[in-house]
């Protein structure tokens, strides 16, 4: 017969590993910063397709030296950015300093904020294009946008004209040049340089490195593990990648297939991370939910965690909407 002590210490093992999840978990929650030169990180959106009220669609923004780079704009893109403004005090995230951005494919999840970060800035005053890069196809995206909200444009133009708006009145701050992007240097200014590298995903698809003056940023968007990531990290100050736990796929045979060929599970992404050896990895379009009655299915943020830390024993943490690393 075993021994309360052979009893109770399994039970000692798993409380005292949920202490450090919780623990890990909470340290992640986060006070306004104060304004700085160094690069930051923010997470606008951490989502992916599903409507969840505590993820926005994918989108995530590098700044530097008080400018942002955007890559991805999923749902929710402008207000996350406004949030970022009025909770974190990261003012280059105003909308209407929103002007350079990346995407990394063209699924709907990445993109369904494109008319939004569009028209929305142009209307609360941004007086200069915004710049696109992105697969092929942005191009032809962008322009169907425009003719979809012709009328818009018409009425706006015509009240503008009247004098019954004090904003959005400067033309330029509603183009789009729209850049279609092949691997390798894509964007290059006094604050950082942009790699585009291909991933492997279901269309024509590109992660990106940022390389600013004291960090090296690279940024997954949706891919099965490729080499090509592992290369652009490669040591890495911080390796931002998409994830699904199999706790969240054991419950989803219907997604294996697709899974297997197009995103990254927590033990394909420890091998992968362990190889590109980067500080910090960020977990974001994870198959989670923060709240059950958002989505009893998907798997615990605390779940995520433990799977990858089990898996990989680099510095890891979940990623959540408007974190700031
Ligand atoms: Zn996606
Ligand atoms: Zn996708």
């Amino acid at each position: 017969m075993p021994s309360h002590g052979a009893l109770f210490r399994p039970l000692i093992i798993v409380t005292a590993c949920l202490l450090i999840l919780t623990t890990s978990l909470n340290a992640q929650q986060q006070p306004p910063t104060s304004p700085t030169n160094k690069t930051q990180i923010v997470l606008l959106g951490t989502g992916n397709p599903p409507a969840d009220p505590d993820r926005s669609g994918p989108a995530t923004a590098i700044v530097v030296n008080g400018n942002a780079y955007l890559v991805d704009f999923g749902a929710g893109v402008v207000r996350r950015a406004k949030a970022a403004v009025a909770d974190r005090g990261i003012t280059a995230l105003e909308p209407t300093n929103l002007r350079v951005v990346f995407v990394t494919h063209l699924h709907s999840d990445h993109t369904v904020g494109y008319p939004d970060l569009i028209f929305t800035p142009w209307v609360l005053g941004r007086r200069v294009p915004l710049e696109v890069y992105g697969p092929t196809g942005i191009k032809d995206m962008t322009a169907h946008i425009f003719e979809a909200y012709r009328a818009d444009f018409e009425s706006r133009s015509k009240q503008f004209a009247e004098n019954l708006y004090t904003v959005g009145t400067f033309p330029e701050g509603r183009k789009v040049n729209a850049h279609e992007i092949k691997s390798g240097i894509v964007y290059k200014d006094a604050n950082v340089t942009v790699t585009a590298f291909p991933t492997k995903h279901t269309m024509e698809s590109y992660g990106y490195r940022f390389d600013t003056p004291d960090r090296s940023i690279v940024i997954s968007g949706d891919t099965n593990p490729t080499q090509a990531t592992i290369d652009a990290c490669r040591g890495c100050d911080t390796l931002i990648h998409e994830v699904l736990t199999h706790e969240w796929l054991g419950k989803r045979p219907d997604f294996h297939n697709y899974a297997a060929r197009y995103h990254t599970t927590t033990t394909q992404l420890a091998e992968l991370a362990s190889q590109a050896k980067p500080r910090l990895l960020i977990l974001y379009h994870a198959s989670i939910a923060w709240r059950p009655v958002v989505d009893s299915q998907r798997t615990r943020p605390e779940e995520l965690l433990r799977e990858m830390m089990t898996r990989y024993s680099g510095h890891v943490v979940v990623g959540r909407d408007l974190d700031v690393y």
